[in-house]
């Protein structure tokens, strides 16, 4: 059975790709770092022979690196990683404290370069491997009140570019998906009237769901999707 790490995995977008990665036949990762009751209910949903748990903070290197040895030492190395834990703290750039901006930075950027890091030498020793960097329409159109996020989301572009170039000879793909408005918990505080004014900009008329970036996750853990690498694909409905 090949093996999937997905980065908050049990709630909002990375539940939908936990769930379509177990459909698919993989044995799921699902990690988080303090929402144990999603965790639970996750684990009831895909099954304990398809799915762990694995709690650690994608921020802080060691936990990181000390939960995917343990996968290593006891499943093998894992096939397909999903960086897709992520926070927001949004204000005005001249209202952000240096810890929010060092803490949005680490989880979203960091995490991502931390957790490929653990797991390209298990991916290269298996000559194969897919990384799927989970960014946003707002690291490549930027808003105000997200300049720190806007920043992370940009950096893991490159970053995903960056490290297409050094793996793709080595039959290891990275590519990452730019979802535009995702219905989760991350937007749900935002208020009606912003709501409302965003989804007259969406083509399709509606808010995005974890299954719509899901989708496209599933495509691109596919045999058939050996071919693309270093791309950047939006989810956006068409938002641009
Ligand atoms: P969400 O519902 O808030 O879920 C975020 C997930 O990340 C949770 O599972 C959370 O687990 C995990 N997480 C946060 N900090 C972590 C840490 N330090 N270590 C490990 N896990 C951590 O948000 P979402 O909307 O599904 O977002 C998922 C990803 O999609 C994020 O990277 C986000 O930036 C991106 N995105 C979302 C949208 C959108 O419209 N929703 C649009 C574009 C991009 P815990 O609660 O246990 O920490």
């Amino acid at each position: 059975m090949k093996l999937a790490l997905v980065t908050g995995g049990v709630k909002g977008i990375g539940k939908s790709i936990s769930i379509t990665l177990a459909k698919e036949g993989f044995f799921v990762f699902a990690n988080y770092s303090s929402s144990e009751d999603h965790a639970k209910r996750l684990v009831e949903v895909i099954g304990e022979d398809k799915c762990k748990l694995v709690k650690f903070d994608v921020g802080n290197r060691e936990q990181v690196n000390a939960s995917i040895k343990q996968i290593e030492e006891s499943f093998g190395s894992v096939d397909v990683l999903v960086n897709n834990a992520g926070i927001t703290k949004d204000d005005l750039l001249i209202r952000l404290s240096e810890a929010d901006i060092e803490r949005v930075l680490r989880v979203n950027l960091l995490g991502a370069i931390f957790c490929s890091q653990a797991v390209i030498r298990g991916m290269l020793k298996k000559r194969g491997g897919r990384i799927i960097n989970i960014s946003s329409i707002i690291g490549e159109i930027g808003n105000p009140g997200q300049t720190i996020y806007a920043a992370s989301k940009a950096g893991l572009i490159g970053f995903t570019k960056s490290l297409a170039k050094e793996l793709g000879s080595r039959n290891i793909t990275v590519n990452a998906i730019t979802p535009g408005y995702i219905e989760t918990d991350m937007t749900s505080n935002l208020n009606e009237e912003i709501k409302q004014s965003m989804l007259k900009s969406i083509p399709v008329s509606r808010f995005g769901s974890g299954d719509d970036v899901a989708a496209v996750v599933k495509f691109l853990v596919s045999e058939e999707a050996g071919y693309v690498n270093g791309a950047v694909i939006p989810v956006n409905g068409g938002m641009f």
